[in-house]
This record gives structure tokens, C-alpha cells and sequence, in this order.
């Protein structure tokens, strides 16, 4: 298709209903969103209209068999107040291997992108000035088909919402390291950002919350030993000096905020491996001292400090120091207000 994408305006923006300085997280929605229709074999109908509701026949077919995945991301302003994007083509490059991963069909980068360019410039007075806070940004693809039987679907909308978010400031987290159950198994859908992973995590989350954790840290599948990832983060661990994250498994969903930080941290002299992690060895190491910094990484916080880690019948004192996190946090925040210079080429003006 070309993209050829129609716009049609709010007649009167509900900007001035949001107060800025206390915008309800996951709540407030911009005034536009995108919708492009796959049928026949192809995207067609690219579209921005005004934020509403729409029509599903209740037989489409993600409500039943699952074909959904989404993406996130965040708009930032620069010193000049013009939005940035915080590497856009890597969403659009995992939204496409997450629908290979589904059955669901691709969606060109260059649609993805100029979908973003175009709904961000009409929606940049909605990114928060604050440093630390973003305009949210929700790219979905779902089966909207209406048929009652376990096949790839046929038709999908891929769509677009942005939410304002206020500067994030998320205190040290408690995890819980689940042997009950798991999040994803190599060779099924953990490395794809399908809907059904968050919906195994449910459960599980809301246990551990009661428990008085903030987040599941994940391990494998089969033996229950392997640090997979924490809540809707990656994890890195810094022991004797040096730091360390799961290797990319299968199971692991692969953060964009992971490799930024993977980048960072080799850039400023550390040393990253990415391999296998023993639960066992964290808290071995957490015991006898070696382990110095523990966070996770995700676009929705960048960084969470981890402070205690329960595993089996322990809690663990993990660590009350985050110099390196603070320092990667207010790293990655500087690249996205453009305060520290971009030297990796992250940040795509719209
Ligand atoms: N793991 C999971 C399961 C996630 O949902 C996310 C959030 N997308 C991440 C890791 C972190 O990915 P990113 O840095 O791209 O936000």
C-alpha cells in the first residue's frame, strides 16, 4: 500500500481537562488514535480518527483464540519542545517478530513509523515537560475477525493510542521468585509481546502482591533455577564489579531498554555478559557480599532499583546501593530530554 494516511480531527482538543501535574497513570488518552485494517491480504484504510470506541463483531477472533500482541514506547520533548521517540524502529522491528511468532501478518516498518511521525506531531502538546515524563505510546495489532474456529485469522487491525505519564519515580522493588508458576517456556510465546503472557502473569502478580512483593521474578520453565526476567522487566545484576543479564533464552522477551542499557554500560568500561543465571548463585552472592547492584530495565520506569529478592522460604537483602542504576537511569532520561548528548543516534525526531 502507500501510505496514504486520512486524518480526521477532534473538532475541540479535552486537553485542558488534564492537569499536568497529576495525570491519572493509564487513564488519560490523547485526543487521536491510528487504525489500519488488514483483509484481503493486505493493510489498507490507514486512518487517524478521533480517541473512541470501536465496533467488534463478538466473535473477533482475539477475544477467543488470542492472536493480539502490542508494543510501548514514549515521546519526549527536547530543549526546543519538538518530540523525540526513543528508538521507534526497534518496536516496529519487534511488533513484527511477535506477529510472525502469532500468525498474525506484518505491518511495514515505514506504515508503523509514519503512523508514529504523523500522530505525535498532531499529539505533541499532550508530552509532559517534566523530566522523567513522557507521552506513553500503545501500537496493537488484534484478530478482528469474526469466526468461531481455531485458525490464523484473516482480518486484524493494527492500531495506535498514546496516554500522557507523569514522571515515574519508582522506589526500590521487593521481588518474589516464583517456583509455582512461570511466565513463558522456550518454545512458546515469552520472547513475543503476545497479550496471553501478561494474562499467565496475572495471577502470579496479584499472589506475590499479597505476599508484600512488588513484581515476579521469573525463572525457567523446566528446573525452576534460571533468572528469566522481573514483572514486565529485564534484569541485570552487578557482582565483583561486573555486570551481568540473562541470555536471550527464547522465553525472554528482548527490551529495547535492555540492549540500550547493555550499550551504556560497555561504553562507560564495564564488563556485560549475557548468560545463564542460577537463582542459587544471586543469592549466594547476595549473602556473601559480591553482589553490589541489582535492576530492572523497561520502558515504563527505565530503571527499579531491586532491594530484596524472596526465594523459597527467604527474604534476601539484595543491596541499598544503586550508584550504577542512578547513573544509567539519568543517562537514559538526559538522552530523551536531549540534555546529554545522543551519541548512539536513539532519539528520532517526529
Ligand atoms: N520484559 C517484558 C515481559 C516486558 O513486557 C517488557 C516491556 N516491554 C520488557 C521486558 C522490557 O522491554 P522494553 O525495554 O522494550 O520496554
Amino acid at each position: 500500500m502507500t501510505n496514504d494516511i486520512k486524518i480526521n480531527r477532534v473538532e475541540r482538543s479535552k486537553i485542558d481537562q488534564l492537569d499536568f501535574d497529576n495525570i491519572p497513570l493509564g487513564r488519560a488518552f490523547t485526543d487521536h488514535m491510528f487504525i489500519c485494517d488488514y483483509e484481503d491480504g493486505e493493510w489498507k484504510n490507514a486512518r487517524i480518527e478521533p480517541m473512541g470506541m470501536i465496533p467488534m463483531h463478538p466473535a473477533a477472533m482475539s477475544l477467543h483464540y488470542g492472536q493480539a500482541i502490542f508494543e510501548g514506547l514514549k515521546a519526549t520533548l527536547n530543549k526546543e519542545g519538538e518530540p523525540l521517540l526513543f528508538r521507534p524502529e526497534q518496536n516496529a522491528r519487534r511488533l513484527n517478530f511477535s506477529a510472525r511468532r502469532m500468525g498474525m501478518p506484518e505491518v511495514p516498518e515505514e506504515l508503523v513509523l509514519e503512523a508514529l511521525d504523523i500522530l505525535i506531531d498532531m499529539e505533541s502538546q499532550w508530552i509532559p515537560r517534566e523530566e522523567g515524563s513522557a507521552l506513553y505510546i500503545r501500537p496493537y495489532m488484534f484478530a478482528d475477525e469474526g469466526f468461531i474456529g481455531m485458525r490464523a485469522a484473516t482480518s486484524y487491525k493494527f492500531m495506535i493510542i498514546c496516554s500522557p505519564a507523569g514522571p515515574f519515580f519508582s522506589k526500590p522493588i521487593k521481588l518474589y521468585a516464583e517456583t509455582e508458576f512461570i511466565r513463558a517456556a522456550v518454545g512458546g510465546t515469552g520472547e513475543a509481546k503476545a497479550a496471553g503472557n501478561y494474562a499467565a502473569a496475572i495471577l502470579p502478580t496479584e499472589k506475590a502482591k499479597r505476599k508484600g512483593y512488588d513484581q515476579v521474578l521469573w525463572l525457567d520453565a523446566k528446573e525452576f533455577k534460571y533468572v528469566q526476567e522481573v514483572g514486565t522487566m529485564n534484569i541485570f545484576f552487578k557482582i565483583n564489579g561486573k555486570f551481568i543479564t540473562p541470555a536471550l533464552d527464547g522465553a525472554i522477551l528482548e527490551g529495547i531498554t535492555r540492549s540500550s542499557v547493555i550499550t551504556l554500560l560497555k561504553d562507560k568500561g564495564y564488563e556485560v555478559e549475557e548468560r545463564r543465571i542460577n537463582i542459587e548463585d544471586i543469592i549466594a552472592s547476595a549473602k556473601d557480599g559480591s553482589l553490589e547492584e541489582a535492576f530492572g530495565t523497561g520502558t515504563a520506569v527505565a530503571i527499579a532499583m531491586i532491594e530484596e529478592i524472596g526465594y523459597k522460604d527467604e527474604r534476601i537483602k539484595i543491596s541499598d546501593k544503586h550508584e550504577v542504576g542512578q547513573w544509567v537511569m539519568d543517562t537514559l532520561n538526559g538522552i530523551k530530554s536531549q540534555k546529554i548528548e545522543d551519541p548512539y543516534g536513539w532519539m528520532r525526531p517526529v
